[in-house]
């Protein structure tokens, strides 16, 4: 029997969380979210370590994806069903293409603690702290909006249970009928690869409406009728997450009940701190982040640590070196992953080593630095015979420009017209697709 408990982090060391000066006001926001219901339930997340585990021996393959923050003041039906839209067609481009289902987990529903590079923020001489994510403070640059405020997380809690609710509703009640794989296509969606996509949909229309000539019927059969939709985010604000911790009368374990999955950022995972002690305590499926100065030797006592008993779907590594980077580290982890035997699953997220700042002054990346950075994390498990078993991206449905390149090119210039993230720059509706179709050549090469 496990002696863990979910406040056991607190004696940890913690770092990327704010001080709280009005500790009555915490006390009070953590004791009400201790009462609310869970919003997700062990046997989801359960069943999303079965699918993880089929991942990491090559039969399914993890799309992972969504906003790198969601924010209250962008908080609309229509931007969660257009990513939730992207997703099931970049899905279906990859589903189509490797021939393995595709686990879909949106950073959606509760991904909005940011950690920051520096503690505070200078602007024209003026020093304040950073921005944290809404569910800690706010992004305008006054002191007041800086200030954390505890109930952020009763806001931040509301809001992803509507998404939750969003999200359940279009995966199993018609909307994602394999019938409609048409009308996933987006309005402005008019490039090649909407072109591309327009003619795997006719071949999937072709398939359903041959079985259905042969009596049997995609609309009644529940594979083709409904998806399953995961939910995650980055483990960083302790307070929130344990007070949606709680044990689970089926297996007896903890479960973090704030979303299905729960990864650990590449600025928390010291094998000592707070962040790692809270996830070693949960059952669901954890993710950890993998960067230029994670060592072995740290990652082997990481996999120890979150993964006791090499549980099969536990342990998502996920690689983030930047494009030009993957050669020189993914064959060294990957190789204390083999010196230990360790069952883990390994996923590319291309987005957050190849940052760069463009000469008009926006955080961007170039889509083909993703690009590169996705087929070097290909490249590299076929030398080492290791499977590449999913890709994890900043996106949205909407068509922003945030990143620059891409089919319908977006440039430097561009990046002003539509510029909307509350923190890192996201692929675009086409830019995501675009990246699906080329996952999906590499995937069945
Ligand atoms: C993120 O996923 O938004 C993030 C901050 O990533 P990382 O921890 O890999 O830098
Ligand atoms: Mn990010």
């Amino acid at each position: 029997m496990s002696t863990w408990t979910k406040s056991d982090w607190r004696k940890k060391p913690r770092i990327q969380m704010p001080e709280y000066t009005d500790t009555a006001a915490l006390n009070a926001v953590e004791a009400q979210l201790s009462s609310y219901p869970l919003l997700v339930f062990a046997g989801e997340a359960r069943r999303l370590k079965q699918q993880l585990a089929a991942a990491s021996r090559g039969d399914a393959f993890l799309l992972q994806g969504g906003d790198c923050a969601e924010a209250f003041n962008q908080f609309n039906s229509d931007s969660i069903r257009d990513t939730f839209k992207v997703m099931l067609q970049m899905a279906m481009v990859l589903t189509y293409g490797a021939k393995v289902p595709v686990i879909k987990v949106g950073r959606m529903a509760g991904q909005f603690a940011k950690p920051r590079s520096a503690p505070t923020e200078t602007v024209d001489g003026v020093e304040l702290p950073s921005y944290r994510g809404d569910i800690i403070n706010g992004l305008d640059f006054t002191p007041e909006a800086r200030i954390p405020n505890p109930e952020n997380m009763l806001r931040a809690y509301t809001q992803s249970a509507a998404t939750l609710n969003l999200l359940r509703a279009f995966s199993t009640g018609g909307f994602a009928d394999m019938n409609r794989v048409h009308s996933w296509t987006l309005g402005f969606a008019d490039g090649g690869e909407a072109a591309k996509y327009s003619e795997i949909a006719n071949r999937i229309q072709d398939t359903i409406d041959f079985m259905a000539a042969a009596g049997i019927t995609a609309n009644t059969t529940h594979e083709f009728s409904t998806v399953d939709f995961y939910t995650s985010h980055e483990s960083l604000l302790l307070e929130y997450e344990e007070a949606l911790t709680r044990i689970d009368s089926t297996s007896g374990k903890w479960l973090a009940g704030s979303a299905h999955m729960i990864w650990i950022g590449d600025r928390t995972r010291q094998p000592d701190g707070a962040h790692v002690e809270f996830a070693s305590g949960v059952q669901n499926p954890i993710g950890l982040k993998c960067g230029p100065t994670t060592t072995a030797e740290d990652l082997k006592v990481l996999m120890q640590k979150l993964n006791p008993e090499n549980e099969e779907g536990r342990l998502t590594l996920i690689a983030r070196f930047g494009a030009g980077a993957v050669g020189d580290h993914l064959p060294r982890l990957i190789q204390a992953v083999k010196e230990e035997g360790a069952n883990v699953l390994w996923t590319c997220d291309a987005m957050h080593g190849n940052t760069i700042k463009s000469s008009t002054g926006y955080k961007t990346r170039p889509f083909d630095s993703v690009l590169r950075e996705v087929r070097e994390f290909f490249g590299v498990h076929q030398s080492e015979g290791t499977v590449p078993g999913g890709v994890h991206f900043e996106m949205t449905g909407q068509d922003v420009t945030e990143c620059t390149g891409g089919v319908r090119a977006v440039s430097e210039e561009d990046l002003s017209d539509r510029y909307h993230t509350a923190c890192d720059p996201r692929l675009n509706a086409s830019q995501s697709l675009e990246l699906a179709f080329l996952v999906a050549e590499e995937l069945s090469a």
